[in-house]
């Protein structure tokens, strides 16, 4: 599927389209993927705060877009309440995505401790195969990284052309000049609730038994899947840039950025 505009207009320049994003608000860019794409634009999100303050931004801009939440079945019972929390306060349009295999069936096959095993493939049935599933026929995939969550991010376009078997999808990081310190000072301006864990040292905050609190100095997401080796889930990874995408090797496209997810 192109990611060309309404009643096939042409393709986009994305190129010339990231020169004026550079300098345009998040808000705006949110404006210009849903006129864009409709509801073939989602968002995706894990309840941590950049996505918050998407969905946040998404009510008054776009309020049907769809926000996918990948249910792994390993969150934190603080993320589900919270999730539920921000679902109720804000009437958000979630819908939650679980792997295709049953949890019953997991546990048979792999037991319950295939995140110490194997957390590559732990990932890629609960988090990665649900998500390309729920991303056939959608046009544009809005997330919530930040350019400054990893050296590996730091030259990441804000709209990207990513190919996948059907064809190509934009992916737009509308927060991508923007810092942590940015995202919470939006969540203090409009009330907005900071998750539980936030409080407690969590700086990202994936599923419980791949996460741990920071400690001081430690990067950002240095609580994810620490001591393994392991740095993304494979969420921003199992696409590649389109062949006329000019986005530099920097971004997550090169497997090698952390997952924001
Ligand atoms: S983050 Fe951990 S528990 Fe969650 S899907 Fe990946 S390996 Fe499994």
């Amino acid at each position: 599927m192109a990611d060309s505009g309404k009643d096939g207009a042409p393709r986009l320049d994305l190129a010339a389209q990231n020169d004026v994003f550079e300098t345009t608000p998040p808000g705006e860019i949110l404006r210009w993927v849903t006129d864009t794409f409709g509801t073939d634009a989602v968002l995706t999100m894990s309840f941590q705060h950049e996505g918050v303050v998407i969905a946040h931004m998404l009510r008054d801009i776009a309020p049907d877009t769809p926000i996918l939440f990948i249910d792994t079945g390993y969150h934190f019972p603080e993320t589900l309440a919270y999730r539920d929390e921000l679902v109720e306060r804000f009437g958000l349009p979630i819908q939650n995505l679980t792997s295709t295999m049953p949890r019953p069936e997991f546990i048979a096959k792999y037991g319950d401790d295939l995140h110490q095993r194997d957390p590559d493939l732990c990932c890629k049935i609960n988090k990665v195969e649900p998500l390309q599933l729920a991303l056939r026929g959608v046009r544009a995939w809005i997330n919530g990284r930040r350019r400054d969550q990893a050296g590996t991010r730091a030259g990441m376009k804000i709209a990207e052309r990513l190919k996948r078997a059907d064809g190509e999808i934009v992916k737009v990081n509308p927060l991508a000049n923007w810092t942590a310190k940015d995202t919470y000072e939006y969540m203090m301006r409009f009330d907005i609730p900071t998750h539980p864990l936030f409080e407690q040292g969590y700086a990202s905050i994936g599923c419980a038994p791949c996460t741990r609190p920071i400690l001081a100095g430690e990067d950002e997401r240095a609580g994810r899947w620490a001591g393994s080796g392991k740095t993304e889930c494979g969420l921003h990874t199992f696409m590649e840039p389109a062949d006329d995408d000019e986005t530099p090797a920097a971004t997550d496209a090169t497997g090698a950025d952390k997952d924001p997810s």
